[in-house]
């Protein structure tokens, strides 16, 4: 029998789950370990609330944690309640699926100034995380501030954009819709700080700026290079660029009655947050592109800013005992491999890139290699407890461990209290999840 830890119980944690059990059938126990009392991760508190489409997929993560042979053991924090060290010694292959919830910070003056964010605590505020319920953002100033040109940057425009009845449909958390709707923010400058042929954004999220019953994005024609130019571009960015283009050409006519202006400001890169204790404005320096790269121009001007979320990337939460690569932020690995025996996946192996199906793959192969450590004896031939040897731990700590089971009941609570037309109300904080499943 193989005994398997996964620890994180996101997308990449289920794919592997999955990959486990095509590679050993009945002949493996995997125990998906999450420090939270719910399942699916970013699935859950990280993908946009008015994505539903997308959250779907969880339904696929559901088969995989309703088999015999696959476990969810919930409210349990390996570094806190099990080290990593203790784990190693149970299973055979622990693998670590924790993706990278830490915000990377610009490292620029004034950064610490209240109503500036980092995108994982502004998601995680709208998304329901209980580690940022309370982050409370002071949305009742006219300028709202975006950094960066990804697909994360364009979620928070999007929601800072949308209207109480543009997310119907929508599992937004009640904390977040009361003060959306009570919003004053009337520009959201989006700053990149390289130009549209660098742009992350992909086409099809971009595209739903579009449809914004009360925003309109504006593009500066003069930041365009020559169309011919784009003949060039990998197709979708050409597209992104190609939408890019069309925001340009978005007659003022048709803006009149948009009460919302979403701005691009590219080839700017933040300098300094300006405020006394609550962020007022920021300085940008004007760049251009050399060779892919921006670089100063040494030209400066500052915007209003009344809020700002940064979405400039992710780093990954280091745990004692386990190799990590600083620099990186995500765990020191050769190809998921952290040492034989510890292995990572998913965010919290390759950093924060690619999109949910990404993970399969990533899931498919670490399990290969994990096979591969076997064969070689890389993994010692030596019986390990697993599951049972992590049950004695936990009931000598007195863990409240929530199951797979618990949380079908507070799923169901969840669902339960859904206002009208939304999938369900998120329980927010630990304790309140802990009790609906009694
Ligand atoms: P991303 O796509 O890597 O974009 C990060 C942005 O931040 C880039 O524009 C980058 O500019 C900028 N940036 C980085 N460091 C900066 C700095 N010091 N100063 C100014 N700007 C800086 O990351 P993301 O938006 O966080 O998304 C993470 C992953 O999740 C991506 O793969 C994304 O596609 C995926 N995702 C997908 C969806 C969806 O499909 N609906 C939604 C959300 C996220 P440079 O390019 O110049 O470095």
């Amino acid at each position: 029998m193989r005994h398997i830890a996964i620890v994180g119980s996101g997308p990449a944690g289920y794919y592997t789950a999955e990959a486990a059990q095509k590679q050993w059938g009945d002949d493996v126990r995997v125990d998906v370990i999450d420090m939270l009392p719910v399942p699916y991760g970013l699935i859950r508190t990280g993908v946009a609330p008015d994505h539903q489409s997308i959250k779907a997929v969880s339904q696929r993560y559901e088969k995989t944690a309703l088999t015999e042979n696959v476990r969810f053991v919930g409210n349990v924090m390996i570094g806190r309640d099990i080290s990593a060290k203790e784990l190693k010694a149970l299973y055979d292959a622990v693998v670590f699926a924790t993706g990278a919830p830490n915000d990377r910070a610009l490292g620029l003056p004034g950064e610490d100034l209240r109503n500036v964010f980092g995108s994982a605590a502004f998601v995680g505020w709208y998304n329901g995380h209980p580690q940022f319920a309370d982050l409370d953002p002071d949305l009742s100033g006219r300028n709202a501030v975006v950094i960066g040109m990804g697909n994360v940057a364009l979620d928070v425009a999007r929601i800072l954009s949308k209207t109480d009845s543009e997310f119907e449909g929508s599992d937004i958390v009640a904390h977040a819709l009361d003060l959306l709707r009570n919003s004053r923010i009337s520009t959201i400058t989006i700053v990149g700080r390289r130009g549209p042929h660098q742009i992350m954004m992909t086409p099809k999220e971009l595209s739903e700026l579009m449809d914004l019953a009360r925003a309109s994005p504006r593009v500066d024609p003069a930041d365009l290079p020559e169309p011919e130019e784009d003949a060039f571009l990998e197709p979708g960015v050409r597209k992104s660029v190609g939408l890019l283009r069309s925001f340009a050409a978005i007659p003022e006519s048709e803006r009149a009655d948009k009460r919302i202006e979403i701005d691009f400001d590219m080839f700017a890169s933040p300098v300094r947050f300006i405020g006394k204790n609550q962020v007022s404005a920021l300085k940008i320096e004007r760049t251009r592109v050399e060779s892919g790269r921006a670089v100063g121009t040494g030209e400066t001007y500052t915007i209003p800013a009344d809020l700002v979320v940064s979405c400039i990337g992710y780093r990954s939460s280091p745990i004692p005992d386990v190799p990590f690569d600083e620099r990186a932020g995500r765990f020191a690995n050769d190809g998921g491999r952290i040492e034989s025996g510890l292995y990572c996946v998913g965010w919290a192996r390759r950093g924060p890139t690619g999109t949910i199906g990404t993970n399969r793959p990533d899931g498919f192969s670490v399990i290969e290699k994990i096979a591969e450590d076997f064969d070689t004896g890389a993994i010692a031939n030596v019986p390990h407890e697993g599951r049972s040897g992590l049950d004695k731990l936990i009931a000598e700590r007195g863990v409240d461990v929530v199951t797979f089971r618990d949380w079908k009941k507070i799923e169901e609570a969840e669902e339960q209290a859904a206002r009208k037309g939304a999938p369900r109300e998120k329980f927010v904080d630990v304790e309140a999840m802990i009790r609906a499943r009694l």
